[in-house]
């Protein structure tokens, strides 16, 4: 792993106030743990609180909306997050394109307004369990991408992270292979090198996602091309979450 890993926790639709001291002892650790890079991705609602808490770990958002700004009650724009204290934004979470009907065509709107705006990006792929049984998880995943990704002019590496996330592993304790894993993201390498060019495709992040705990932690992240992971139902404790970090920081360098 070239770079440091980079954990990523998905808080999705948990937390209130109360949860900020999870935050700010997730931030703590972290000042001791500079091998890892971390962030969080709270609730739209405490973006705002997690970013006046922390002072190392990330703050970033889970959505954002496609248009800079207008009549769209409800949602919230790119712009709003990074005034917040978001410094990136996680886009075309599987739990978005099934419960949102996102299609990759709004994802790939959504990433270009969200980097207009100034964020970087985290961009999910994954396919479902039935195409991962018909042997087709991989033209489906870099299809899925091809028509999701935006077109970047500048260095890709600086803003945009992929994370590859099979939608069977997500909340099911289940995991790929590092085998499988390792292959999948090799073929998102190389389609990023194809889409970024040599350099900068071969330095856009991609992280793992989908039941990493801190017992497999260390297993999955030394699959082919895994620079990280994003984490769901282990980030919403300091100690789970943290226990993923340091089993991170115990990579080689
Ligand atoms: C996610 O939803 O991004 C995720 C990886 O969830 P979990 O870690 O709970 O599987």
């Amino acid at each position: 792993m070239a770079e440091r890993p980079y954990i990523v926790g998905n808080w999705k639709m948990n937390g209130t106030r109360s949860m900020l001291s999870e935050a700010r002892a997730i931030d703590r650790a972290s000042q001791r743990l500079m091998k890892v890079e971390v962030a969080l991705a709270p609730p739209f609602t405490l973006i705002h609180a997690v970013h006046k808490e922390v002072q190392q770990i990330g703050v970033g958002a889970q959505d954002c909306h496609h248009m800079e700004d207008g009549a769209f009650t409800g949602d919230v724009s790119a712009a709003m997050v990074l005034d917040a204290g978001a410094k990136f934004v996680i886009l075309g979470h599987s739990e978005r394109r099934q419960n949102h009907g996102e299609t990759d065509a709004l994802v790939k709107a959504k990433a270009e307004t969200a980097l207009g705006a100034g964020l970087r990006i985290i961009l999910c792929c994954g396919e479902s369990e039935e195409l991962r049984d018909a042997g087709n998880a991989e033209n489906f995943v870099t299809s899925q991408l091809k028509a999701s990704l935006p077109e970047i002019a500048a260095n890709a590496a600086e803003v945009l992270t992929i994370a590859y996330e099979p939608i069977w592993a997500i909340g099911t304790g289940r995991t790929p292979t590092a085998e499988d894993i390792g292959s999948m993201h090799r073929a998102i390498r190389s389609l990023a090198v194809d889409l970024f060019g040599e350099e900068s495709g071969g330095a856009v992040r991609i992280l793992y996602g989908g039941s990493v705990k801190p017992d497999n932690t260390l297993e999955l992240l030394a699959a082919d091309e895994v620079g990280g992971a994003l984490v769901g139902g282990a980030s919403l404790t300091a100690e789970s979450f943290l226990g993923i970090v340091l089993a991170a920081a115990d990579l080689p360098d």
